[in-house]
């Protein structure tokens, strides 16, 4: 989508501090970090959010979570522990729609969220 903020990443028209990529995600670092470790997992593919997947997108379900795992090993927080959200629509606060999995940790997390 071209005007797309994470499309625009994506694609390089955009700059963003890259962690990670591989045949179905980048994973970039967050501009306004909520915790040491703050990355964000995009899909390559323009998916608007959680409510726009399909079942076509089922493995791509499973190779977000995959990411996050890897990412979490290797940023280092795997044993302490982390946060994944994914947040989707007007009232779960999502700005950009464009998918987009947060993973953070390096501090202890509180709940419930706000
Ligand atoms: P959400 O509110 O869940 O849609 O998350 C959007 C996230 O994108 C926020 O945490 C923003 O800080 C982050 N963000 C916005 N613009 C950029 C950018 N240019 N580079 C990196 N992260 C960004
Ligand atoms: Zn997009």
């Amino acid at each position: 989508m071209t005007d797309c903020l994470f499309c625009k990443i994506i694609n390089g028209e955009l700059p963003a501090t890259r962690v990670y990529e591989n045949r179905s995600f980048i994973a970039f670092e967050d501009i306004d970090k909520k915790a040491p470790t703050h990355i964000l997992i995009v899909p390559k593919a323009h998916i608007e959010s959680i409510d726009a997947m399909t079942d076509e997108d089922t493995e791509l379900m499973a190779e977000l979570f995959q990411a996050a795992r890897d990412i979490a090993k290797q940023r280092g927080i795997s044993e302490s522990g982390y946060r994944v959200v994914v947040n989707t629509g007007r009232d779960g606060g999502q700005t950009v729609s464009h998918l987009h999995m947060h993973l953070l940790g390096g501090r202890a997390m509180t709940w419930p969220p706000g």
